[in-house]
């Protein structure tokens, strides 16, 4: 970021606004929502300008800005049109102590002014570090189209009950009964009664969430998928909105952990697939003891949560303490490693079975039926598998797996730095610390990406041909 989005205080402050056209008339436009002192400095100004003026809406002074003129003023924009007259108001208000805005000048402006969605005191800001206004617009017209109108209203009413509703305690039960306000009860009684209509049903909505008794905490395992946000379940998204506290590994992606209610509670439990087992239990109490005082806790698992994640003992250890929990289902690292290489897992007359391995275990590299796996067209999924990589070539190879068994090997599937390449067994210890992978990385066994595919069928039907 280059810039950082922030709110400015401009109420009861003078905003000067230099320039009499069309880039002055729409910055006053904006201006006007706010409780600005607004002060325009024009010699010839444009007929909106001199309205505002006459209403007395705005300060109009009949000339350029000279120096003085932006002493305590918060912001400045030089809205001239003139790359010569706005840099030299910028260098008077910046010496002055005020934040300049050259108009369509990013490089020359201390802020920038973002596509405004209003909806008073709800206010969404769009900016795009001037890279693309179109997009920004596009982005505001959904927003506009999304946010009801009478949102505004809510939020200003609701803002002043706020003091009320600190009857609930802090935490879950006072969010719970925001959320029925602004989705449910506020909208409905905004329709039916309007505006004054709300107070009552605010009242009535308070009473009966005193009333109620609190609710207990419960957890969600939810499937983070393998790290694309576009990858993530309604459900999970939903989940993410609601918990009070997220309790994530380390796979899980960061793009991912930006979506969880802001003021949820963020917990790396720092452990990467299979761990000591001390770790796990020392994360199974955290689950439990934040469940237990009745937080909303979201056990966030990269992938699936089915798959290699240790699900059984953390679900073991919420039901001992009697807590509620579901499992969200999420895309597992095969998955997507396999849309990547454009493959199929299953194929018919390939193979119609497919095996999900781990490459090791708590008790180092893991053993298996490598006997079903050496035997022509057998497929596996193998995760955690690039120290054992060696161990699993040497293993397969021992019980008859041909060296040119395809193995495509995927790094951190589905995220922007995602590689893909194309080993073989024989070669594939090697293939792999040549590549240098220092991500997460799962071996589809088997299985060629698509382009070698080709090529690898013609080469094989040659073979059969001699
Ligand atoms: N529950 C997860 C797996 C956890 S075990 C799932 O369903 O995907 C951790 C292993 O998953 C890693 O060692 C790696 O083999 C694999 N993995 C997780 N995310 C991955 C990704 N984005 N790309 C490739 N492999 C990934």
């Amino acid at each position: 970021m280059q810039h950082f989005p922030v709110y400015i205080a401009v109420a009861g402050r003078r905003v000067a606004v230099s320039g009499g056209g069309a880039a002055a008339v729409a910055k006053v436009r904006l201006l006007l929502k706010t409780d600005a002192r607004i002060a325009v400095f024009a010699a010839d100004a444009a007929p909106e300008i001199l309205a505002w003026a006459d209403e007395a809406r705005i300060d109009l002074v009949t000339r350029t800005i000279q120096a003085g003129d932006a002493a305590g003023a918060a912001l400045v924009y030089a809205a001239n049109e003139d790359a010569v007259e706005d840099a030299r108001i910028a260098a008077i208000a910046r010496a002055e102590g005020a934040l300049v805005n050259i108009v369509d000048d990013l490089d020359g402006s201390d802020f920038l002014t973002p596509a405004i969605v209003d909806r008073n005191p709800v206010t969404v800001a769009i900016g795009t570090e001037g890279a693309a206004p179109v997009l920004a617009r596009r982005i505001k017209a959904d927003l506009e189209a999304v946010l009801p109108q009478g949102l505004g209203v809510l939020a200003r009413i609701g803002k002043a009950f706020r003091s009320s509703a600190e009857a609930l305690p802090q935490g879950s039960r006072r969010r719970d009964f925001w959320a029925d306000y602004y989705f449910e009860d506020g909208p409905r009684a905004l329709a039916e009664a309007g505006e004054a209509g709300i107070g009552d049903s605010l009242a009535n909505l308070l009473a009966r969430h005193l009333a109620e008794a609190p609710r207990p905490g419960r957890v969600d395992f939810v499937g983070a998928g393998p790290g694309d946000p576009d990858l993530l379940t309604l459900k999970a998204r939903r989940a993410l909105d609601r918990a009070d506290v997220v309790i994530h590994d380390r796979l899980v992606a960061p793009e991912i952990l930006e979506l969880a209610r802001r003021e949820a509670t963020i917990v790396l439990t720092g452990k990467e697939g299979f761990g000591p087992s001390v770790a796990q239990a020392e994360i199974n109490a955290l689950i439990v003891d934040h469940a237990g005082r009745g937080a909303h806790v979201v056990r966030l698992k990269s992938g699936d949560p089915t798959v290699f994640g240790r699900l059984d003992e953390e679900i073991e250890a919420v039901e001992a303490a009697g807590i509620a929990w579901s499992i969200v289902p999420g895309i597992t690292a095969a998955s997507a490693a396999v849309a990547s290489a454009g493959q199929s897992l299953t194929r018919r007359g390939r193979n119609s079975e497919l095996r999900l391995l781990t490459g090791h275990d708590v008790k180092g590299f893991a053993d298996h039926d490598w006997a079903a796996l050496a035997r022509p067209g057998a497929v596996a999924a193998i995760y955690m598998a690039k120290r054992g990589a060696r161990f699993l070539q040497g293993r397969l190879l021992m019980h008859g797996a041909l060296p040119q068994t395809p193995v495509t090997v995927v790094e951190n599937a589905s995220r922007p730095d995602e590689q893909i390449l194309g080993a073989h067994l024989g070669t594939l210890s090697d293939d792999i610390a040549r590549a240098g992978l220092s991500g997460p990385a799962v071996l589809l066994y088997g299985l060629a990406p698509r382009s070698a595919a080709a090529a690898l069928d013609t080469l094989s039907q040659k073979e059969f041909a001699l």
